[in-house]
């Protein structure tokens, strides 16, 4: 196999196979196990997943408040949340 890289990788290369005292060729077949071998066991890094924006506004009460249900302030909020109005949407009313 020939491998090509460029000239500085090669001096590296050499200079450090020279320093453990092995073959060029010795030493990148151990350096390409070393490689092989870490990343078999590095697991992939995790995606960044990215809430939708819906999700998001779901959770926290928007800016705009919901007119307060017929029940009043303490019926569960007709935002669905589950919470009552006045911890809710209706939170900022006054
Ligand atoms: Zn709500």
């Amino acid at each position: 196999m020939k491998l090509r890289m460029t000239e500085s990788l090669r001096d590296r290369v050499k200079a450090m196979a020279d320093q453990q005292d092995v073959s060029v060729n010795k030493f990148l077949v151990k350096a390409v196990e070393n490689y092989l071998q870490w990343k078999e066991r590095t697991p992939p890094p995790t995606r960044v997943v990215r809430r939708p924006v819906a999700a998001a506004v779901a959770e926290s009460p928007s800016e705009d408040l919901l007119p307060p249900p017929a029940g009043g302030v303490y019926v569960a909020c007709p935002c669905g949340s589950g919470k009552k109005y006045r911890f809710c949407h209706g939170g900022k009313a006054k």
